[in-house]
């Protein structure tokens, strides 16, 4: 079966079709870097790890960009509340970023452009639709899109832009009285939005100069900027966070394809700003979104201090499927960490069955699995499809049914299917240094003879939440 996809802009579930096979170029709306990042937030980049790496074992050349919004309204204030400069602020977020991705797992995109590196391609598409005629400088010296001069253009001849493709609109009953200046603006409004927010006393050294006047860019033009200047003009993949759809992606479209591209490409090509738009759904607390302005939220650092590894979030992360919202509960991250106590007792198992034996993967989990997440990703199938092979496994390792071929053959599959999944085996190193000690000392102790020590030593690391279990190959920690 081929690969699928539920398509926002065409509301269809689709084949994948790239616009040169093997190429993929795909894009992600990054984080604002104005604080921490909660696990919401990591929901939507979690997925876009998921994507990409599911296109890669499909076979496909993926180019992963995802970009740091480093200028934004709220960025600024920040900035003015702890008198730092712009790049000192949003360096200390963008390192926390980098090493919260790290601790889920995630494959660092290919490129991770920011705003304030890409301001000349952003001129240069606000340029270009100014000569269009959609765009216009305002009283307040800012330049607004047009999206009455928008709707009467033409993408490619004969071809009208249409404002409204990733969700509904009304454009008679939804219009507020003017153009809007803010990033995030009402969700119920249909407005003419800011391309480059001309300079104001609280923007203080936060500005650029461009064709019209001191300023800095809105949101929206940094992502079709960096999206086209890197991937170029049309591509494949888009993926955010469902919040983003409208207005975010909704204007990042009416730029990119009102300007044609920041080349021209758009135009000459007839062909639209992105192929397959990816939106997921949002991780909700007691129903409602996970939110910084609601206050219900986590980030990756409070549930590693609550003693969960990066593993079992990335694991709860990915256990629903990515167009469903689920709810965030600590048990719920219990429960992701007993789903791989499960799975790492079975490979565990398997790995000292077959020992230094190495086989090809066993075809039947990676056929089922592969089908699963070819079905627009379909994680909860998969998941069932691995819970049915480690139930089969346990049996068939209880029954003696495996060889050491057979047990790395399953092993390899396990392996297979892990590429996609991202989650690693259980790191040794995850026991705390205080339990490795304790390992160490009673293996000394039982050389001595001292097995009252030995004996006592299995108390204390019980007290630390960890067990040994003697095996062949010397003794191994195992998690309570
Ligand atoms: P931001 O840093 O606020 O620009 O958001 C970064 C990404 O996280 C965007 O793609 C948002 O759509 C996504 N996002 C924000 N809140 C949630 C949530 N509760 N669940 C899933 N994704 C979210
Ligand atoms: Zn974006």
């Amino acid at each position: 079966m081929a690969l699928r996809f539920f398509n926002t802009l065409t509301r269809a579930t689709e084949e994948f079709a790239p616009i040169a096979a093997p190429a993929v170029g795909m894009y992600c709306c990054g984080p604002t870097v104005y604080d921490f990042g909660h696990i919401g937030n990591f929901r939507t980049f979690v997925f876009s790890d998921l994507v990409r790496r599911h296109l890669e074992f499909r076979g496909f050349a993926v180019n992963h960009v995802m970009n740091i919004t480093d200028v934004e309204d709220k960025i600024i204030r920040r900035v003015h509340e702890t008198g730092l400069d712009l790049r000192e602020y949003t360096r200390q977020y963008i390192d926390a970023f980098l090493q919260d991705l790290d601790a889920l797992g995630c494959r660092r995109p290919h490129q991770m452009p920011r705003a304030t590196d890409h301001i000349a391609a952003m001129l240069r598409l606000i340029a270009r639709l100014m000569e269009r005629g959609l765009a216009y400088r305002a009283a307040d010296g800012s330049v607004y899109f047009s999206i009455d001069k928008y709707r009467a253009a033409e993408r490619w001849p004969g071809c009208a832009c249409r404002y409204g493709q990733l969700v509904n609109l009304n454009l008679e009953e939804q219009r507020p009285a003017g153009p809007v200046k803010a990033d995030e603006y009402d969700k119920e409004h249909v407005a003419d939005f800011a391309l480059w927010k001309a300079r104001v006393p609280e923007d203080g050294g936060v500005f650029w100069e461009s064709p019209w006047g001191p300023g800095r860019p809105g949101w929206h033009i940094e992502c079709s900027a960096m999206s086209l200047e890197i991937l170029g003009d049309g591509f494949d993949l888009h993926v955010g966070g469902e919040d983003l759809a409208f207005p975010h992606h909704e204007d990042e479209i009416a730029q990119s394809e009102g300007a044609g591209g920041l080349a021209g490409g758009l135009w000459e090509a007839r062909r639209p700003f992105v192929k397959y738009w990816l939106h997921a759904a949002h991780l909700l607390v007691e129903g409602r979104k996970m939110s910084k302005s609601l206050g219900n939220y986590f980030t990756v650092r409070d549930l590693l201090a609550r003693g969960f590894t990066g593993r079992d979030v990335r694991q709860l992360l990915i256990s629903a499927h990515y167009r469903e919202t689920f709810n965030f509960t600590l048990d719920g991250l219990e429960g992701a960490r007993t789903a791989l106590a499960r799975i790492d007792e079975c490979t565990g198992k398997l790995r000292e069955l077959a020992g230094p034996a190495i086989a090809a993967p066993a075809p039947a989990l990676v056929e089922a699995f592969t089908a699963a997440l070819d079905d627009d990703l379909n994680v909860s199938k998969a998941w069932g499809v691995v819970f049915d092979w480690v139930r089969d496994t346990n049996r068939a390792l209880a029954g003696g049914e495996l060889d050491p071929t057979r047990a790395a053959a399953e092993l390899a599959a396990w392996g297979t299917v892990d590429g996609v999944l991202g989650l690693g085996g259980r790191p040794s190193a995850e026991a705390p240094a205080e339990a490795l000690a304790l390992v160490e000392a009673r293996t000394a102790a039982k050389k001595a003879k001292d097995f009252a020590r030995a004996d006592a030593i299995r108390g204390e690391l019980k007290a630390l939440g960890w067990t040994i279990e003697d095996t062949a190959k010397g003794p191994k920690l195992k998690r309570i």
